[in-house]
């Protein structure tokens, strides 16, 4: 790795050195202005941009923030990156990240991601989260007003995490408490929220008739409704219904777990109603196993499990795999627990699927997380189109940046810049070298970061360098007109 880094550099300076030779002699010759210098150069990489399909070794000028070429010759830069051999990719855009905070912009960056959304959960203080982001992070970043903290502040849960872990998931809403719900989710959109979040498999009190009538008012502010549903496929015939009815655009999240075994007729479904005209699109996490807070309305049930099903369940905290007396002693105490369960089959072809956006659904916290946290985009790069063959490469980058941009665009305008590597386009590019790049986290240690990607550039600044992260922190707000 490290002999490779070197490599690198050396052919960095080598291409600096001839470019400025070459300035020298153009400039004794021609007595002209010099050719225009860009702060950063993105030379010699194998440029792909999924929304062009552009595909083929380019050099990108970046200004300020900004692309402002892509070039088939050589560029000058104050400052040039060598990226022969290397892919350069628009920077990764995870539609569903829930640690939205340092330690886990530091593993997700080494994984390529440039922007990263809370849109499942989501928050009911628009405001006042993108208040406490400001000031500069790694990559950029944003937020959905949810159904899920909306419920739990007017049913009064008792959670101290996200989501409920009592009456805000399994109470039901008066009238009156409804009306309030929508007035939060109002005041969301009024305040910039990109998207709506919801969790019907968190909120078993709420009947589908409650999550109908949130779609409204995500219809009314153009968000589109990001939810983790309930009840597989007669769950997802329901929340599409549902999403039709109320007009609003759909985003299932994680298709990999709640499409459970059904999920090449899931994803059929989805298809058919893409077909018939609806607004629908979903995700995927390359992993085998789930993470949730034990305390959630998901467990409401665990006293009726096999005993086998606990040694399942593996608690975050120390890494143990339960059993019926620690389940329930860590039911009472809370926590976050890894489920695993799922077959390699079926991530697969949930990862497989051109309809699947690639997004993490990450957490990390004091070392401690899952490792799709840290692993999602190079173990999908790595594995599945690297070492499988089962994914075509530019498929990949495409449902890694610009489909989720897309996602987004048409209530959040900035988005549109977003995703593509073109002039004009906001300067988010990850480098990686198609020959190594891997995820490295594990279900043990979800704090080692990825490999095989040495560079990413966040609004023209260099934020992972020889695979480390940089002082920079250029990540900016990413947040509808409000
Ligand atoms: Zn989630």
């Amino acid at each position: 790795m490290s002999a490779r880094r070197g490599a690198v550099e050396r052919r960095i300076v080598r291409s600096l050195g001839v470019s400025l030779l070459a300035t020298t002699a153009f400039l004794g010759a021609c007595r002209q202005a010099p050719a225009p210098s860009y702060d950063l150069v993105i030379a010699n990489g194998r440029v792909m941009d999924p929304a062009s399909g552009l595909d083929a070794v380019r050099h990108i000028g970046i200004r300020g923030g900004t692309i402002e070429t892509v070039s088939e010759a050589p560029l000058h830069g104050a400052r040039v990156i060598d990226a022969a051999n290397h892919v350069v990719a628009p920077g990764f855009i995870d539609l569903h990240e829930h640690g939205q905070q340092e330690e886990s912009y530091r593993m997700m960056v080494r994984d390529g991601v440039t922007s990263a959304f809370e849109l499942e959960v989501g928050t009911a203080d628009v405001a006042g989260w993108y208040k406490a982001h400001e000031g500069g992070q790694i990559v950029n970043y944003g937020v959905a007003v949810g159904h899920i903290p909306a419920r739990m502040t007017v049913l009064g849960d008792p959670g101290k995490g996200l989501l409920p872990a009592g009456i805000g998931g399994t109470g039901s809403a008066t009238e009156a408490q409804m009306a309030e719900m929508e007035a939060i989710l109002r005041k969301g959109i009024a305040e910039g929220a990109v998207a709506m979040g919801f969790g019907s498999a968190y909120t078993p009190g709420a009947p589908m008739s409650e999550i109908e009538r949130m779609f409204r008012v995500s219809a009314g502010g153009g968000t589109s409704a990001h939810i983790h549903m309930r009840d597989g496929m007669t769950g997802l015939d329901e929340t599409l219904h549902a999403a039709a009815n109320a007009k609003t655009a759909l985003h299932i999240v994680h298709v990999n777990s709640v499409a459970g075994d059904d999920l090449a007729e899931f994803l059929a479904r989805i298809q058919r109603a893409r077909d018939a005209g609806q607004d629908v699109t979903t995700e995927a996490y390359p992993y085998g196993a789930g993470m949730t807070e034990i305390q959630s309305a998901l467990f409401d049930d665990w006293r009726t499990w096999p005993e086998e099903r606990f040694a399942q369940h593996q608690l975050v905290s120390t890494g143990e795999r339960l059993t019926r007396q620690t389940f329930e002693k860590a039911r009472q105490t809370g926590g976050t627990v890894i489920i695993h369960g799922r077959s390699e089959e079926q991530t697969r072809a949930a990862i497989v699927s051109p309809l699947s956006m690639i997004a993490s659904d990450g957490f990390i916290e004091n070392g401690r997380g899952h490792p799709r946290t840290s692993g999602t985009f190079a173990k999908v790069l790595g594995r599945y189109v690297r070492d499988e063959h089962v994914v075509p490469l530019m498929d990949a980058l495409r449902r890694m940046s610009v489909e989720p941009a897309r996602r987004l665009e048409r209530r959040t305008p900035q988005m549109a810049r977003k995703g593509r590597l073109a002039p004009g386009a906001d300067a988010d590019v990850t480098v990686f070298d198609p020959a190594r790049v891997i995820d490295r986290a594990t279900y043990e240690d979800a704090s080692i970061p990825s490999a095989g990607i040495p560079y990413v550039i966040v609004n023209g600044q260099v934020v992972v360098e020889s695979g480390e992260v940089t002082a920079a922190r250029p990540g900016k707000a990413v947040r509808a007109p409000h």
